[in-house]
């Protein structure tokens, strides 16, 4: 019997605050919605505290499989759940559970949960579990019940005009859906770190813009290659909207030439936060953010992250502050970017580096340094030469539909 393919995206209950809730639930679907516009899926809706996920009729079960792969790394989505829905009759609901259980993966033990939202179906949850139970037991009969902790749970839920049948469930990502916490601006290299650090942003709902400081002209534009492929790894969950590639390597030959050797780098990491910033204010972002973590490298000893933060009034997130080099790793492996970070790239923290930088730098020496460069110049020419790469985030999805519509009657 062929079934109508679902997937069910759970959210946490816990972290929605009561009258936002709807905002956040319609967010979320509206997220899902630009996210899985592709052929297998028919449409996206929100139901009683879960997003209900509908795929076409033809759609495969390595369709369904992917989808819920990458469900389960969109931001605010505490748990992802894939099976069919089909007709209230206790037949065909029994045909459902056994071929969810079939595609549930490997396991051993299992248990039907049952339930019935609407008292409109003559069968109750007791008796649904005994029927749906007996004839798994029949079709599996190698596979034993388990009442406590078993490898899967056969969901069976009836509803009003439907039962939904779902039995592989794998733990999402979790956090808030993107673009429910404001927009931030992230420093980001094409480093382990800084891909991590606006993930982690934006799963607490912030929309990211990326601001990327590449060498060129003084070296080969690798970096910004790099930071493209990582931008498309975060774009398949609505990681990132937009990046800022700015030609920096002038600059940074400019300050090699005129600045002590020790202060470089803190002069440097000071210009590249005023930019940051100027750009914060171009995008409505309320925050900067970086990857930097405390003692990693000299220039993230408290005294220079200290003198960076002097440089700009905006708030600046580190969210790697307390982490392990390990643990972020851990989290680029998970996060897909890994790979891509470890390729060697010239970027313009490697040009001009100095032999020993000053790792207890003091702002107003600091300052008296800059004073003799033409600091406000520089930050207007470079915003001048900004490229801007723009990327697939709901956001820009729903303004191009917007676009779409409003262009439709000019063109009939
Ligand atoms: P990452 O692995 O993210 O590059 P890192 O450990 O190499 O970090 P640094 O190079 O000192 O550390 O950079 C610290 C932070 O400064 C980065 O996490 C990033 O936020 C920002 N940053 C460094 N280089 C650049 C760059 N070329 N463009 C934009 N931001 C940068
Ligand atoms: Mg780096």
């Amino acid at each position: 019997m062929q079934f109508q393919r679902i997937c069910l995206a759970h959210y946490h209950e816990l972290g929605l605050k009561g009258h936002n809730r709807t905002a956040f639930e319609k967010k979320l679907m509206y997220n899902l919605q630009a996210l899985l516009d592709r052929p297998c899926v028919e449409k996206v809706i929100r139901i009683s505290g879960r997003i209900l996920v509908i795929f076409v009729h033809e759609a495969t079960e390595e369709d369904a499989e992917s989808t819920v792969g990458l469900i389960a790394r969109v931001p605010g989505v505490a748990r992802v759940s894939c099976g069919f829905s089909c007709e209230r009759d206790i037949g065909v609901m029994c045909e459902a559970a056994a071929q969810a259980l079939a595609e549930a993966g490997e396991f051993t033990t299992w248990k039907v949960v049952a339930r019935r939202s609407h008292t409109d179906f003559e069968i109750d949850s007791m008796q649904m579990n005994q029927i749906v139970g007996a004839h798994l037991c029949e079709r599996f009969p190698d596979k034993p019940v388990k009442m406590k902790h078993p490898d899967v749970e056969v969901h069976v839920e009836v509803v009003q005009g439907h039962a939904y049948i779902y039995a592989l469930s794998v733990p999402g990502v979790g956090g808030l859906p993107v673009g429910t916490a404001g927009k931030v601006v992230c420093l980001i290299s094409s480093g382990i770190d800084s891909p991590v650090a606006m993930w982690r942003m934006a799963r607490r709902g912030a929309t990211v813009i990326g601001v990327h400081f590449s060498g060129r002209p003084q070296t080969a534009s690798t970096s910004e290659y790099l930071v493209d492929d990582i931008a498309h790894v975060l774009e398949e969950f609505g990681g990132i909207a937009r990046i800022y590639i700015v030609p920096f390597g002038d600059y940074q030959r400019e300050i090699a030439m005129q600045v002590p050797p020790a202060l470089r780098i803190v002069i440097y990491r000071r210009l590249m936060m005023k930019i940051a910033e100027r750009i914060a204010h171009k995008e409505g972002a309320k925050a900067l953010v970086t990857g930097e973590s405390l003692g990693q490298v000299a220039s993230q000893t408290l005294d220079n992250l200290a003198a960076t933060n002097a440089a700009v009034d905006m708030q600046i997130f580190r969210p790697l502050i307390g982490c392990d080099k390990l643990e972020i790793i851990a989290d680029a492996q998970k996060l897909g970017t890994f790979d891509i970070s470890s390729n060697p790239a010239p970027d313009c923290c490697t040009l001009f580096m100095p032999r020993s930088p000053e790792t207890h730098a003091k702002i107003p020496e600091v300052e008296a340094v800059e004073a003799n460069l033409p600091y406000d110049a520089w930050i207007d020419e470079i915003m001048d030469a900004l490229e801007l790469h723009e990327y697939r985030c709901p956001s820009s999805y729903w303004r191009a539909k917007r676009r779409e519509k409003d262009e439709a009657p000019a063109q009939a």
